[in-house]
């Protein structure tokens, strides 16, 4: 097959002759597109398809997806466990016993010295579900630490403790449906096209069959923006300033939803009261957005018969992260948009299986979104797997971001990374590094051998990917799927899930708690966990070949569904009913403060930064696949023509940007889509965008603001420059 334009140098895909296609789901972005791999004669993967009957993707995939099969055999995966004793000596293979005995010994040696919680565990949202629940499972059941965690508190976390504070629980109640029903669409910090780009296809054909208004509050241009009726370059983190304006036009217009406030909520004096000093004259001075057109917005949006929002990370990577996400649900109990077709609050989650961490992991509770603080909750669980519930703490402990701070002033001596990168994805770089140094013992499980963190591991467990396992992830819009195991594992690596139930046989509480063998049996304790407690998640109803059969269900889905019924239920809170005790969601009230790092003379730049298309993550993955990487395999930076005229900046010339943490090199490329005072640098990139990032936290979610920081620019010998890529290995 060609394609191309005639006078380019045209692509050539060869002809694949397969011989059997496999049942998956992607293992990248939330969006949870249905994918078929190819197999052929010999049994070698060659290919990747979208699956036509798939409600999410209907066929289509996003470069990512149409290349995944790459990934089994790409450079760096580890293949055999490692072990050392200093991190700087090399490592030595060791067999499995032998890596997980040490493991464990060093594991118990740091807790009998130092108490349970001196150990710390940081998982990821790229595992099964039954993988994180069997972690889970491992770490509050068997080794008892309170300092675990996922890396999703770098991306979902303010959504999640947004959810709870207004609706009283986690889970986001609408699908991707709802565009085919709403009269009006509202996005903030969310760039569909690049993000997610498959939703964005599913947006985009709803309005191409009836139009309704799209209105997009981002700092940049962004592909999206590009595309909207209305664009509200907002200044950067004042999201909470916009929508208290919205609702004191609406509330002052009489544009407000009085049944439905009555009904389904409490607390709306409260948050009038706040509303009222955010009147559009003063707010226009805060977030850039003019009067008229916060009173012209507020009104479109009120007046639609059904209105949605949806938000990424320009909402949740911010200190009012979590305000910003109650303000969302404000906005949308307030004009009644919540829980009807069209009418939501939807945030758009990152990685893969971010909402199976949210749901299973135990990560910020116990499994099936109860609560560490709630006596029947703990005593439910300690029951079903057979120990004492005095064995769990009685609230959270320390999340990712306050987990490298306790390290840093002695409270935690050891660590376990499952899947992810903190050398590339954590803010301020240079304290991460130092935090590092000073654990007695790191363990880093992956699938790549060469990932960053591994610098600093003594040991190293190398791990399953994607296909090579067989279970489920939850996307964005609660639909569960499944990834049948097609491959054997790579080399001498294991399933995570095998990983974890061998490392389990070496601690005291196995011996009460059972863990299954194999996967679907996980899958069907947490079917049973789920079942008829009141809450929302429900899967009760579901089985592994019921789940490929519909190419994913949505929960709940209760074991009383009918029988041959494979359809899950849409939207959450459609009768109005919330998970709070008294049944009515909270609009909470919302004040802004202002404790960004605003630019200044000596940093006269915002710095922004976000995800690109053909990348995820710190592109453990995607760097390492030729055909995706070769789109941007530079470190760059997007800034105004203006602003690098008076700097003397060309086109494709190497800069040095520097913050008040640390500097990194980037190619500048000039583009209008960033005002004069802002540039715009890709996150994926190892020592880049992350060695200048303040990342201060949110109070409720302690999610880091990655998205607001100030930064200069400086000028830099071009040979110089390319060196200190080299040396930092930014390529
Ligand atoms: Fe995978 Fe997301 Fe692309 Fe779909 S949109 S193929 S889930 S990366």
């Amino acid at each position: 097959m060609l394609f191309g334009r005639r006078k380019r140098k045209p692509i050539k895909i060869p002809q694949k002759d397969v011989a059997e296609w496999k049942y998956t789901t992607c293992n990248y972005c939330s969006t949870g597109c249905a994918i078929e791999i190819g197999l052929d004669n010999d049994g070698k993967l060659v290919t990747s398809r979208g699956v036509a009957d798939a409600d999410v993707n209907r066929g289509k995939l996003c470069i990512k997806g149409l290349l995944e099969h790459d990934l089994f055999d790409s450079p760096g995966r580890g293949s055999e466990p490692l072990l050392r004793s200093s991190i700087h000596k090399g490592f030595e293979t060791v067999s499995w016993d032998a890596a997980l005995d040490k493991t464990a010994e060093k594991i118990k040696e740091i807790q009998a010295k130092y108490g349970r919680d001196s150990f710390a565990v940081v998982s990821t949202g790229q595992l099964l579900t039954e993988e994180f629940y069997t972690l889970g499972k491992l770490v509050r059941g068997c080794i008892g630490t309170n300092n675990y965690d996922g890396n999703t508190t770098l991306c979902m976390a303010s959504a999640v403790s947004g959810y709870k504070r207004s609706f009283g629980s986690d889970g986001p109640p609408g699908c991707y449906e709802d565009f085919e029903h709403t009269d009006c669409f509202m996005a903030f910090g969310s760039n569909l096209p690049e993000q997610h780009p498959i939703i964005y296809w599913r947006l985009k054909e709803a309005r191409e069959k009836r139009h309704f208004p799209m209105i997009v509050i981002d700092p940049r241009v962004t592909m999206l923006a590009q595309w909207a009726d209305i664009h509200l370059p907002i200044t950067p983190g004042t999201d909470t300033v916009l929508l208290n304006s919205m609702m004191y036009v609406i509330i002052n217009e009489g544009l407000q939803d009085n049944a439905y406030i009555e009904a389904h909520t409490t607390g709306y004096e409260e948050m009038k009261a706040v509303v009222m000093d955010y009147d559009p004259k003063s707010a226009q001075k805060i977030c850039g957005i003019d009067e008229d057109t916060i009173r012209h917005v507020a009104r479109i949006y009120a007046k639609a018969d059904s209105a949605m929002s949806i938000w990424t990370m320009g909402i949740n990577q911010s200190t009012h992260g979590s305000d910003g996400v109650c303000s969302i649900n404000n906005i949308n109990l307030i004009t009644g948009n919540i829980g009807k077709p069209g009418g939501t609050s939807l945030s758009i989650t990152g990685q893969c299986n971010a909402m199976g961490t949210r749901e299973w992991s135990s990560c910020s509770g116990l499994p099936g979104y109860r609560f560490l603080e709630n006596e029947e909750h703990r005593e439910q669980i300690a029951d079903f797997w057979g120990i004492d519930s005095e064995f769990f703490p009685e609230k959270v402990g320390l999340k990712q971001t306050d987990i490298f701070p306790a390290i840093e002033t002695g409270q935690i001596k050891g660590l376990w990374l499952v899947a992810t990168n903190p050398l590339t994805s954590m803010a301020n770089q240079a304290r991460i590094r130092k935090a590092m140094e000073g654990l007695e013992f790191v363990v880093v499980q992956d699938v790549y051998e060469d990932v960053e963190t591994v610098e600093y591991a003594h040991a190293y467990l190398p791990a399953s990917v994607w296909a090579e396992k067989e279970g489920c992830h939850t996307n964005t819009e609660r639909r569960v799927n499944i990834t049948r195991n097609t491959l054997p594992s790579y080399g001498n690596s294991k399933p995570d899930f095998q990983i974890f139930n061998e490392m389990s046989t070496r601690f005291e509480n196995s011996k009460k708690i059972v863990f299954p063998a194999t996967p679907e049996g996980a899958f069907n304790e947490m079917r049973e966990l789920s079942k008829g407690q009141g809450r929302t998640l429900d899967i009760s109803g579901m089985t592994y070949d019921k789940i490929e059969t519909a190419r994913g269900i949505q929960w709940p889905f209760s074991e009383d569904t009918e029988d041959g019924e494979l359809k899950g239920a849409q939207r959450l809170y459609t009768d109005g009913k919330f998970q709070t005790p008294n049944g009515k969601a909270n609009l909470i009230p919302v004040r802004f403060f202002n404790n960004n790092e605003c630019p200044d003379d000596d940093y006269p730049f915002w710095l922004n930064s976000g995800r690109i298309v053909e990348h995820f993550h710190t592109r453990t993955r995607t760097g390492k696949i030729g055909n995706i990487n070769k789109f941007s395999p530079t470190p760059y930076m997007e800034i105004n023509p203006d602003a690098a005229a008076e700097l003397g900046i060309e086109s494709m010339q190497y800069v040095r940007i520097l913050s008040r943490r640390g500097d990194a090199i980037v190619m500048a490329q000039l583009t209008q889509r960033v005002s004069r005072d802002m540039v715009f640098i890709p996150f994926h990139y190892h020592d880049c965008v992350n060695r200048l990032t303040l990342g201060l936290l949110d109070p409720y979610s302690r999610q880091p603001a990655f998205k607001q920081c100030a930064a200069r620019i400086e000028l830099i010998d071009q040979k110089e420059a390319a060196k200190l890529n080299l040396e930092r290995r930014t390529f």
